[in-house]
């Protein structure tokens, strides 16, 4: 399988911004540490890709986070981006499942439900911005697009796919290209028509386009140039370490029951699927070494 990246490039007078990107080995990776059915696979890979295609413009320690909440099966999904082009993400509810619609597609509109998209984008200081709209549809492309026109007023074109079969992923991608300040009112009309001439964007990656393909034949007509490339893959920064200051932070009472269990406390990153095992002398090597740093207990259950 190829490796995964995206393709950035200016147009029409450097007035729109073309991102394209393959996320096949991207989504097949979050489709097996999750354990997902064909359509939270479908569901989740066009929210990973969504999060690929906003990355490029990262630096340092600034972050994309896309929170879907619905009423559909699946409740909820998340996936984000960090610079580098480095996505992770988890669906609530990785079994649920739903027949093919009635265009014999994943029913991802149905399994995701009516509610709300949050985009949270974190600063390099570390501070969050929250915004959220309506799910326009539930099929994650139409929602994207509406969030960019609706919350930051900036008209875009999405597209986002996932092929699979209950074998796995046979092939994943994307496009966004947005008008920015300056751009031409007709060419947001232009994207809109090149993007319907298409085929579906999972159906380009399986025949084979790559990145600069797609965005060439997006923007061919408005003269685009790629102006740079990153690699594109399923990468989560959780550590032992992050796991012990989360520990901490449940505080005193909490740990002292785990150090009373016979078994070892089992800690698992929604994220990536890892686990991490603390045996109940770990745990109480935590409280020692925290102790100062640990919230007091909880009063009502220090009586019980
Ligand atoms: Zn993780």
């Amino acid at each position: 399988m190829h490796s995964d990246y995206s393709a950035s490039a200016l147009a029409a007078g450097d007035s729109v911004r073309i991102v394209a990107a393959r996320t096949t080995a991207t989504v097949a990776q979050a489709q097996s540490r999750h354990g997902c059915s064909p359509t939270v696979t479908a569901a989740l890979g066009r929210l990973l890709t969504g999060a690929a295609l906003m990355g490029p413009y990262l630096k340092g320690r600034e972050r994309i986070t896309l929170q879907i909440n619905g009423d559909g099966p699946v409740r909820a999904l998340v996936a984000d981006v960090t610079a580098g082009g480095r996505v992770r993400g988890y669906p609530v509810r990785p079994r649920s499942e739903l027949p093919l619609n009635d265009r014999g597609k994943f029913d991802v509109g149905g399994i995701v439900g009516r509610g709300f998209l949050h985009v949270t984008r974190t600063f390099d200081t570390g501070l969050p911005y929250t915004s959220a709209v309506p799910l326009a549809t539930g099929e994650i492309g139409d929602d994207l697009a509406h969030y960019f026109a609706h919350s930051e007023q900036i008209p875009t074109v999405v597209g986002v796919g996932v092929l699979a079969n209950p074998q796995g992923v046979l092939a994943a991608g994307g496009f966004l290209a947005h008008c920015l300040p300056g751009a031409d009112e007709n060419t947001i009309e232009v994207l809109e028509r090149n993007a319907r001439s298409l085929p579906q964007v999972s159906t380009l990656i399986r025949r084979g386009l790559s990145p600069e393909d797609i965005v060439a034949s997006l923007g061919d007509t408005l003269g685009a140039r790629v102006t740079h490339v990153q690699p594109v893959a399923f990468a989560c920064s959780c550590s032992r370490d992050r796991v012990v200051r989360a520990l901490i932070g449940l505080g005193l009472t909490e740990l002292e029951s785990m150090m009373r269990l016979d078994d070892d406390t089992e800690a698992v990153c929604d994220f990536c699927g890892r686990r991490y095992y603390f045996s109940p002398q770990e745990i109480g090597e935590i409280v020692e070494s925290a102790s100062a740093d640990l919230p007091a207990s909880d009063q009502s259950a220090s009586h019980d």
